[in-house]
């Protein structure tokens, strides 16, 4: 990224123009015709050309061309943007559109026709084929990223195709995660809030308990048949094979062969396996032992008839006899299923319940506060007393402030693993943030640099918690520290706002996910921020319909985000995603508290079935595959 940064924005400004006008004519050129051209997407191919679409000279000034800025929306999805200053500046320069800006470097736009392939792959839509090609050659002449006419292809007929591009398959409905929307709620605090190495619930956390189940399940065979076996293998499919090297899922998972549980995992030891990536290590099985490496960890098929999105096997061999396989599911949050899977026997709740309608009516009923409520529930449902519950809840709001504090302590100039390079900003952002002179502008920038910094540590894949999702790991965490080490609110209201959000979060999970893959950042960081303004809301005592409101603000303006990791890892857009998702809580509360609270005209149960409806109708190139959105139009180098 740092690479990519490499031209000006003058630079940028100057060459941009030229490559919308190089791209339409080239579109043209190529019996593209014209008229079926979005009309947006002709007028600025007019304009930035100067002219008309085949690029013919018009007395349009140069200022009126960087006007355009290049905004057209083609085929309602690639959008190519300048700021309007920039784009002055570009006007005002003599020889903008006319001169090289490095007359030494070869020329990217001297042949047009480089922009985007030739030769349409058979089988692939014309029209999304050249769109999405000519958008990837603009963004990587823009960036001054060069990448072969070979690698624009590949990636334009990845996202090409199909021409109606399908929202993800259906969940199976054997599924838990989808059977048990039909009863009450009996997720516990210790299923939901769970700790362990980032950057992600479903793709390391979700993972390393499956082979950490499978070896404990693989323990237990016979001792003649242990004796017989050779190897262990792991396949990851769907999401978990899309993303998973960006997510480190293949480290997550033989750390839980060899033994790893994800609470207790030293993040060194991943660090190490990501490292030294050749390591063996014997796993004991009965009197054998079974050399396994990260070779034992196969990306198989992306694309299936998967029951859900991130689905893997485990199999312990004899040669080429299966003496043990098991098909699991990661299916968010860190929750695990598998084939056959029937969730464990508990006692019922004091207050059953399945809506927020109904868990308010208890609370006001009972003239008491849903925090309340969920404690009787935690107690009942897991048999534990109030002391063990609120336990619980002290060990995690001990680790998200532990998670922020040592984000902020990171070094400035930290960058971040993997091929983005991302510099850590969390500390930068909180010092500048204290000096600004007005207090409304430092408690933002404060609460925003809070959960950079516990983002980035779930970015380093060190320990964090799932919130609901290690994705959306900076979000509460950043609200926590806020109220308890800034604010100095007393620790008993912070454990009750913990029971409030674990409310919203389970509500989200009962009736829609907390699964990118299933649902895109709408289920990560909108739940999260949704969690975040209870807990805020609980905190400041207030009403029980304010509680909900603010939950349901904060989810609502979520509703319909994406999930689109550049190169599949979980930094950008995840890490200032985690600020938002943090301010948007608090805006929430803020408007929540201040409004007629019985006006609120929507109520989360609403929100929550938009979240599920829409989290089944969005695309699934959005949907954590890293195949559109800004993991397709960022250009690294
Ligand atoms: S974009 Fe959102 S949902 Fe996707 S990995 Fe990042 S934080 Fe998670």
């Amino acid at each position: 990224m740092r690479a990519c940064q490499s031209r000006t924005h003058r630079e940028i400004a100057t060459i941009l123009p030229r490559v919308v006008s190089a791209w339409a004519v080239q579109l043209a050129v190529m019996s593209f015709a014209a008229l079926s051209l979005h009309p947006a997407a002709q007028a600025a191919a007019g304009a930035a050309t100067g002219g008309d679409i085949l690029g013919r000279p018009s007395p349009v000034g140069l200022r009126q061309r960087a006007r355009i800025a290049a905004s057209s929306n083609l085929d309602g999805v690639e959008q190519v943007t300048m700021s309007s200053q920039d784009a002055e500046k570009s006007a005002d320069t003599s020889h903008s559109a006319a001169t090289p800006v490095e007359t030494s470097r070869q020329d990217p736009l001297a042949d047009s026709r480089q922009l985007i392939a030739r030769e349409i792959p058979h089988g692939v839509d014309r029209r999304r084929f050249l769109m999405r090609a000519a958008v990837g050659g603009a963004a990587a002449v823009m960036t001054g990223c060069s990448s072969s006419p070979e690698e624009r292809t590949a990636k334009a007929v990845a996202t090409a195709q199909p021409a109606a591009a399908p929202s993800a398959p259906p969940l199976a409905p054997e599924l838990n995660v989808v059977q048990q929307e039909k009863g009450p709620i009996l997720t516990t605090a210790d299923e939901f809030y769970k700790v362990g190495p980032g950057p992600s619930s479903s793709h390391t956390i979700g993972p390393m308990r499956i082979t950490y189940d499978f070896y404990q399940r693989a323990a237990k065979l016979p001792a003649d048949k242990l004796a017989t076996a050779t190897k262990l293998q792991v396949n990851l499919f769907g999401s978990l094979s899309a993303t998973g090297k960006g997510h480190g899922t293949e480290r997550a998972a033989l750390a839980g062969l060899v033994g790893k549980e994800p609470a207790t995992v030293d993040p060194k030891f991943l660090d190490s396996l990501r490292d030294q990536p050749d390591q063996v290590f014997p796993v004991k099985l009965g009197g054998k032992s079974i050399d396994v490496s990260l070779k034992d960890i196969v990306y198989d098929a992306t694309k299936g008839d998967f029951k859900h999105p991130n689905t893997m096997t485990v199999k312990l061999l004899a040669g080429n006899d299966v003496l043990l396989e098991q098909e699991y599911y990661s299916v968010g949050g860190g929750f695990i299923e598998w084939k056959g899977y029937t969730p464990p026997k508990k006692n019922p709740p004091k207050y059953p319940f399945a809506t927020m309608k109904e868990l308010r009516e208890y609370a006001d009923t009972n003239k008491t506060t849903i925090a309340k409520i969920m404690l009787a529930n935690e107690m009942s449902i897991a048999g534990k007393s109030e002391a063990d519950v609120y336990a619980f809840i002290d060990k995690i709001i001990n680790a998200m402030v532990a998670t922020v504090k040592s984000g902020l302590e990171m070094p400035e100039d930290d960058v971040l693993p993997g091929p983005i390079k991302l510099h850590s900003k969390a500390a930068t952002v909180y010092k500048r943030a204290m000096d600004d002179k007005f207090q409304a502008d430092r408690g933002l920038g404060a609460l925003s640099a809070f959960a950079l910094a516990a983002s980035e540590e779930n970015g380093r894949g060190h320990l964090v918690i799932t919130a609901p999702t290690g994705g959306s790991a900076g979000v509460m965490p950043a609200l926590v520290y806020a109220l308890l080490e800034v604010r100095k609110i007393d620790r008993q209201k912070i454990r009750e706002g913990m029971l409030a959000a674990a409310a919203v979060g389970y509500l989200c999970k009962h009736h829609a996910t907390l699964s990118a893959a299933e649902g895109g950042c709408q289920a990560e960081i909108g739940v999260a921020s949704a969690m975040a303004a209870a807990l805020t809301a609980t905190a400041f005592d207030a009403p029980s319909l304010v509680v909900e409101n603010a939950a349901e603000s904060a989810l609502e303006h979520h509703l319909g985000m994406t999930c689109d990791p550049v190169a599949g890892y979980v930094q950008v857009p995840c890490i200032e995603r985690c600020a938002f998702g943090a301010v948007k809580a608090w805006t929430a509360y803020a408007i929540a508290s201040n409004e007629i609270a019985s006006r609120h005209r929507v109520n989360l149960d609403a929100t929550v079935a938009a979240l599920a409806q829409t989290a089944k109708d969005m695309n699934s190139k959005y949907k954590e595959t890293s195949e559109a959105g800004l993991a397709l139009s960022v250009v690294l180098c």
